[in-house]
């Protein structure tokens, strides 16, 4: 991977950014890679010595990972820090890092720290699901402890007091988000489901065949909606999922409809590093220009 420098910041801040602090041990897999979507793994693998990243886009991550060193240095009693667990599944070796257990008598309630926006709470939050019950299913068949409860504990960083009206938006700084817990028999059965996916992918790839196509989920899908506007206004009146609702009002309101396409956010924003190299996406630019 290329770091660019293109808002020339001095040498200590590039230092600072740059500094790898990431480690998966000796797995194979981290959840977080088992999780991520094969096309992008195999295509960053290829592509690595062509890609491109601006310091300045690491700054979001490195904050993250600052204040995880900061919170891993805080020792409080019923409380055990950072653990990375591992396992093998078909002779794969993966782990997860957990970043915090709180130890209760009714078992561990496991909580993952996030530094995120506040539209990342808004928004449905499976992988966060994905995520912790993954710690879980290790907590539970490697330590062979019981699980009580699975927390996000979420800092939001661009936290607006004027924006708690809205639905769904977080109601401080840092909140507390309890996350549904699946059966150990539902997770084990999501891992080796992902791993196989990855093991295909890699397979297809050495071959040169085609790579498995990104969902929606994972190209993080945005639908299209539908905003009421009439002349004379600057904002919506109303914005609909749909168009029929949409047209209605606007007859009733004498104003119009405007059409706000929705998109593949990951793939527009290039948030997978790899969208110039990607067949699936750059195949859809060609067909719609
Ligand atoms: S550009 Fe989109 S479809 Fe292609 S790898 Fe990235 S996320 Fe997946």
């Amino acid at each position: 991977m290329k770091i660019t420098n293109n808002q020339n910041l001095p040498a200590p801040v590039v230092a600072l950014l740059t500094r790898n602090y990431y480690t998966k041990g000796e797995s194979q897999y981290s959840v977080t890679e088992i999780m991520s979507p094969p096309k992008i793994r195999r295509l960053r693998e290829q592509y690595d010595a062509e890609i491109e990243v601006d310091v300045t886009s690491m700054l979001a991550t490195q904050f993250g990972t600052f204040m995880h060193g900061k919170l891993e240095a805080k020792e409080i009693d019923g409380y055990l820090n950072e653990e990375r667990i591992f396992t093998e599944v078909d002779g794969v070796k993966i782990s997860g890092a957990i970043d915090l257990q709180k130890i209760t008598p009714e078992g561990v309630v496991i909580i993952d720290y996030k530094f995120v926006k506040a539209y990342s709470v808004m928004m449905n939050k499976i992988d966060w699901e994905i995520q912790l019950n993954i710690y879980k299913w290790l907590v539970e068949t490697v330590k062979h402890t019981k699980v009580s409860g699975l927390q996000i504990c979420a800092f939001v960083k661009d936290f607006s007091k004027f924006e708690t009206t809205k639905e769904g938006y977080p109601q401080a700084e840092a909140v507390m988000l309890d996350i549904p817990m699946w059966d150990s028999v539902r997770t084990e059965t999501y891992v080796r489901n992902r791993l196989e996916m990855h093991r295909n992918a890699k397979v297809a790839h050495d071959f040169g065949e085609a790579l498995p196509l990104c969902t929606d989920e994972e190209r993080w899908a945005k639908e299209s909606t539908y905003a009421v506007k009439r002349d004379g206004r600057k904002t919506a009146i109303r914005v609909f999922k749909t168009i029929e609702e949409a047209t209605e009002l606007a007859e009733k309101e004498k104003g119009y409809v405007e059409t706000r396409k929705g998109e593949y956010t990951r793939c527009t924003g290039n948030y997978c590093g790899v969208a110039q190299w990607c067949d699936q996406y750059q195949g859809e630019l060609n067909e719609s220009a």
